[in-house]
């Protein structure tokens, strides 16, 4: 059933009843480093200090709260924001109660003109919001076609914010030329558990990971419209995202499921933040007072507006008023006529209408003032296809290559097989929200086929086979209005089939596996010489896969996300019940608790060059810790090697995982090349978040900091 039908009845009802704060990642009032910590010893190791910084928790807490502070205004609004304030005071002063809940929800269930809108009123210069999805580029419910770039898991595995930068800006770009001013998006869920449907919505599994792409993203897109941040939160299961009630503790909320949408809101200045579908600890994602007010407002200093999921996303008139949703989203379940009836009934205060509608205008205008046309004058331009391409050639991962199997040499005149049900797909991803109609898809075959002149050969005789296999919109997707949760790690059984035969006749077979998360590879894993994941590649993927497989490109895509050997390595995944406990620790952190050996690792990615590390040097600069590295590119070609900093902490006061990524850069070097790389890791960053005093804490010990196969000590 598509979205259309679902909504049918919705349509019918709309049509009788529709009517009418954060700075820059804060780094300030962090340790006084200088005080704290002596140099590093010639060998870059700091040694044991005596100072108790764990309870000097004034100093260690950056969090303090903005609230709608002047400063938060601000940094959200630019300059004129105390004009805004001024307009929107005389705006609350003139409109009246209705008129006020007018503006606080969409006006039908369809979109209109190819946008899901809310209310202006134009009498007083109030434009309403006229959304569109998505993650990976203009929505279809645009009735348009737009530039499908690689999925989100595909783009965080360039581990390159710029390049992530470049790709809201021109989603941005198409959203606004299209007439859009608020784009939905980025999803930016943990990925607890590769089974997730929308797994290739967001960036991966690690929060700090997650957090840096989100918010280039939003950097990006917010050049040109407003940008989204969703599901707030911890949405990470399909199949029962409109029911399910997550339970974790306040520990494993604030480490994991929630850090990145601090760093995006405070970070980036996202206008809007999406509530989810899910509960969260007893309470929808639409009423939850921990997250939309205590959190989200008064401690990360947010100011712009919050909207509920569509459709199904909202409960309850009063609680969701109180709690701090601001706008209900498609057409009017629980705002509008009700929220009228419950102020006049004495169950809400006007106070709270005038707070949501305060956040809604100021977004609406700091927004029309901050965000600009851009250049773009056409949907899927040269330039937008060329960066889709780019993305694609550095998101696809070489997890094998024996006896270097690829590059394919074109010049030897090797003949090639191209075989898979999907070589010839138009395989972008989901079709849920996040779908995006485009006039030319590149497929992997053609792709291949207009870099190899040679003609495409038979398995039996040919030189090189290449298989593309792996998931389509089939067999994952979004919940409800697309396929939902994926049910196995395991490829389809028919390209398992096809790989095991292929190998049988080849002794160079190249699995090209689709796929919006990770997989197993049980039964042909060890039998096929070479395996890249494409993710869902976008517009130019065939052409991305022929660079990088005739060794145009050098392979660089690293994974953002652990891929374990089975279920039975993984936390469990339900999506069959109402109510499941997420635990601490997921993905790599999980695996490596507890002591499972995973098929590839967390970061893991070959090139076709290799890059060692020398011995890291640590200092201390201003609050945090500085970590110098040495990168050779010791083999024959240019690379780019993603430098990943781990730490591991003591893990006394409290458990800890075994070691948390808490930097990363990259550097492109020359064969023979060295480079100095610079990781910097804010002490604020160690810190775990203290149950029994509810505060930020960091505790004093030895914490490991690891690069690549090098590791140094520090101790506090
Ligand atoms: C999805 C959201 C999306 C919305 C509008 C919902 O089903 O969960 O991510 O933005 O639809 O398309």
């Amino acid at each position: 059933m598509n979205r259309w039908q679902l909504l049918a009845p919705f349509v019918l009802g709309c049509l009788l009843a529709c009517s009418s704060d954060g700075a820059d990642r804060d780094q300030t009032g962090l340790l006084d480093a200088e005080d704290v910590l002596p140099e590093p010893d010639d060998s870059g190791r700091i040694d044991s200090i005596s100072v108790d910084i764990a309870t000097d928790a004034a100093d260690v807490t950056p969090d303090a709260p903005l609230g709608p502070s002047a400063d938060a205004l601000a940094a959200f609004c630019g300059e004129g924001f105390e004009e805004v304030e001024e307009r929107i005071d005389e705006a609350l002063a003139e409109l009246t109660l209705s008129e006020k809940a007018a503006l606080m929800h969409g006006n039908f269930p369809l979109p209109t003109d190819g946008t899901w809108q809310t209310n202006g009123n134009e009498e007083r210069g109030i434009s309403g919001f006229h959304m569109l999805d998505g993650p990976r580029g203009l929505s279809r419910f645009s009735e348009r076609e737009g530039t499908s770039f690689p999925v989100a898991m595909a783009r965080g595995a360039t581990w390159d914010p710029e390049l992530e930068y470049e790709v809201g800006r021109m989603i941005g770009a198409e959203l606004r030329l299209h007439g859009a001013d608020t784009l939905l998006a980025p999803t930016v869920n943990i990925l607890r558990h590769p089974r997730w449907g929308r797994a290739q919505e967001t960036y991966g599994e690690d929060p700090l990971h997650v957090g840096i792409m989100g918010e280039a993203f939003v950097r990006g897109a917010q050049n040109h419209v407003m940008a989204v941040v969703k599901h707030f939160a911890a949405n990470s299961i399909e199949d029962t995202r409109l029911e399910v009630n997550v339970n974790a503790t306040e520990r494993t909320l604030r480490e994991i499921y929630l850090p990145h949408f601090a760093r995006i809101v405070r970070s980036a200045q996202a206008a809007g933040v999406m509530s989810s579908y899910n509960q969260i600890n007893g309470e929808w994602g639409s009423e939850s007072v921990f997250l939309l007010n205590d959190l989200l407002r008064d401690e990360w200093g947010f100011v712009g507006f919050v909207v509920s999921d569509f459709t199904w996303g909202t409960h309850n008139t009063v609680p969701a008023l109180t709690a701090g949703l601001d706008v209900e989203m498609q057409f009017p379940q629980i705002y509008g006529q009700p929220v009228v009836d419950a102020v006049e009934a004495g169950e809400a205060t006007v106070e709270l209408v005038d707070r949501a509608v305060r956040r809604i205008l100021r977004s609406q205008w700091c927004f029309e003032e901050r965000t600009v046309d851009s250049d773009l004058t056409e949907f899927e331009s040269e330039e937008a296809l060329s960066l889709a391409r780019d993305v694609a050639t550095r998101s696809m991962v070489l997890l094998e290559n024996r006896g270097d199997t690829l590059p394919i040499d074109r010049t030897t005149g090797l003949t090639i097989a191209v075989v898979g049900s999907l070589a010839n797909e138009t395989n972008t991803g989901d079709r849920g929200s996040s779908h995006v109609e485009s006039t030319s898809v590149i497929t992997m075959l053609a792709g291949l086929q207009d870099a190899d002149g040679e003609a495409i050969a038979q398995v039996q005789t040919a030189d090189v086979v290449i298989a593309i296999v792996g998931y389509s919109e089939d067999e994952e997707g979004e919940g409800q209005i697309a396929a939902g949760d994926r049910e196995s790690l395991a490829l389809p059984a028919d390209d398992i089939a096809l790989l095991v035969a292929a190998s049988s006749l080849s002794d160079r077979v190249v699995a090209v596996v689709i796929s919006g998360s990770s997989f197993t590879t049980a039964d042909w894993g060890d039998d096929v010489e070479a395996i890249v994941v494409a993710w869902y590649a976008g517009a130019a993927g065939g052409d991305a896969l022929a660079s990088l497989v005739f060794g145009e490109t050098n392979f660089q895509g690293r994974l953002p996300i652990s891929f374990a050997r089975g279920d039975q390595d993984l936390p469990p995944f339900d999506n069959t019940s109402l109510v499941v406990e997420y635990g601490y620790f997921h993905g790599y952190r999980y695996l490596e608790n507890e002591g499972h050996e995973p098929l590839y690792d967390f970061g893991f990615g070959l090139s076709y060059t290799e890059f060692t590390h020398g011995e890291l040097v640590t200092e201390q600069t201003n609050g945090s810790i500085t970590v110098s590295v040495n990168v050779t590119n010791i083999g024959n070609v240019s690379g780019v090697e993603t430098v990943q900093l781990f730490v591991a902490a003591p893990g006394v006061a409290v458990e800890r995982a075994p070691r948390d990524l808490r930097a990363f850069t990259q550097v492109e070097l020359a064969a023979g090349e060295t480079k100095t790389v610079r990781l910097e890791v804010p002490l604020v960053d160690l810190r775990y978040f203290d149950e029994i005093t509810g505060e930020w804490a960091l505790e004093d010990g030895e914490y490991t900091f690891e690069v690549g196969e090098k590791t140094a000590t520090v101790a506090f």
